[in-house]
């Protein structure tokens, strides 16, 4: 039992989706007086107030008998509420910080990781790796079940694998992993933390417990690595790094003497930022001693997530991949580097972000460029600036058709020996329901291309 008590407390949850009903039923148990708001009444509203909650409806202001805050993922540090909150000295957790104080004493430990991206993908590495050494494990936090559901699992885990977003770090004040990896750094979510620098300390707080890891490849990680941090790169490993020597992951940390790992071609997907991902999947396993035979076990037993560099289309010598997941410029540079000649598929949502050295970057390996979506004009700025010769196709319907026409547009330009790449290198809220009805529409649109297409 975890000994959280709580009784006396008046708690308000922001937020009553999955992980604010968890947390609801939580403090109940623990004994809060626990009030709820949200802008809308969530389908969960009537089974806890049945536990004992308070439904309050949308408010403006912290009732004034309000003594601790919990946070659901997703509202901001800006929510009137939480603004007065802090103005009044009020606590606020998130699910997580929740999640961490109630762990029961004896708990699984934390093995926690960050990053503007690659978290999903390494933090799936890891489970694996973990369970390949005969862990009971399991992925939580931005992924599949909530975090507090995780901590009070009955039978209980051994080992979590915690993937943390900055907005969860931002309202984690006293999470110390275990272990923390940092992966790489770029600026993302900025209107929601309102400057890079609120957005890279959030990020660096992954680093609070014993033992830290960051990718020293990347110039922002390596400018905040703390003292004593085990690095990853994808040269040569000094001592207390892992890297890839001869072609294969090797570890030089946790006092291994080139421990060998796995070869790095045997990484997926494919690309150099995955040999990075797993360089950091394998770090965090060795920080609590899971043999090398796992680590390479649960490599190669890793099934990628799709819509990341996933090969949805083979045809007459085009490749068609979907990396519809690559909602920022830093995560399109990443498939970008990994294709020779490609014809590029991207646009949305910038959320304020330059694409300009993206594109700079990534010029030359274009073969032609299709945009859409609402800042679909700001790349193709940038690559008039960039690649001026470079056959570009602009879409500018927006409804369901779009993503055909798209497709349609990227076929005429792909010639044998291409990639045709979505890496939209922005958010897809303008145009879907998210990412992945982005990808999805991408490979059904490209599935149903018939054989008729000119080229
Ligand atoms: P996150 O959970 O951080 O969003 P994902 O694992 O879902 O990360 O990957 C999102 C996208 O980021 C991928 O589709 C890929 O384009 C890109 N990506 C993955 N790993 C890295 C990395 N190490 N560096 C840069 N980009 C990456």
């Amino acid at each position: 039992m975890a000994s959280l008590d709580l009784s006396g407390r008046h708690v308000l949850v922001v937020g009553v989706g999955v992980a604010g009903a968890s947390a609801t039923r939580a403090l109940v148990a623990r004994g809060a007086e626990v009030l709820l708001t949200a802008t809308t009444e969530g389908a969960a509203v009537t089974e806890l107030v049945e536990a004992g909650a308070s439904w309050l409806g949308p408010l403006d202001a912290l009732p004034p008998s309000v003594d601790l805050v919990v946070a659901s993922p997703g509202v901001p540090p800006t929510d009137a509420v939480l603004v007065d909150a802090a103005a009044r000295d009020v606590e606020v957790w998130g699910e997580v910080e929740l999640a961490w104080r109630l762990r029961a004493d004896g708990a699984a430990p934390w093995l926690a990781l960050t990053g503007t991206n690659g978290k999903t993908t390494t933090v799936h590495m890891l489970e694996a790796v973990l369970r390949a050494a005969g862990h009971r494990a399991v992925a939580v936090g931005n992924v599949g079940v909530p975090l507090i559901d995780a901590v009070l699992a009955d039978p209980p885990y051994d080992v979590l694998a915690v993937e943390l977003s900055s907005q969860q770090l931002h309202f984690a004040p006293s999470v110390a992993p275990a272990a923390g990896a940092l992966l790489n750094l770029a600026p993302d979510h900025l209107n929601w933390h309102g400057s890079y620098e609120a957005y890279e300390d959030a990020k660096t707080t992954i680093w609070r417990g014993e033992v830290a890891i960051g990718n020293v490849d990347d110039v922002r990680v390596a400018a905040r690595l703390p003292e004593g941090a085990v690095t990853t790169t994808l040269g040569e490993p000094g001592v207390g790094q892992l890297g890839v020597r001869d072609g294969r992951l090797v570890s030089r940390a946790f006092g291994d003497d080139s421990l060998d790992l796995l070869a790095a071609a045997e990484v997926r997907p494919p690309g150099r930022h995955n040999v990075a991902n797993a360089l950091i999947a394998a770090a965090i396993a060795r920080a609590i001693d899971t043999p090398a035979r796992a680590v390479a076990e649960g490599l190669r037993a890793f099934e990628p997530d799709p819509h990341r560099n996933q090969a949805v289309l083979e045809r007459d010598g085009v490749t068609w991949v979907d990396d519809s997941k690559a909602t920022n410029p830093h995560a399109a540079a990443a498939s970008l580097s990994a294709y020779p000649r490609i014809v590029w598929v991207a646009g949305g949502q910038l959320k304020g972000v330059d694409v300009d050295p993206l594109v700079a970057a990534c010029a030359d390996r274009l073969a032609g460029a299709v945009l859409l979506g609402q800042d679909r004009e700001l790349v193709r700025a940038a690559l008039a600036r960039h690649a001026p010769d470079l056959p570009v196709i602009m879409v500018d319907r927006n409804d369901d058709g779009a993503m055909t026409a798209a497709v349609r547009a990227a076929a005429d330009l792909a010639r044998p020996g291409d990639t045709v790449l979505l890496a939209p290198a922005a958010a897809s809220y303008d145009m879907f329901t998210g990412f992945a009805a982005r990808g999805d529409a991408f490979a059904a649109a490209a599935r149903a291309l018939g054989p008729d297409v000119p080229r």
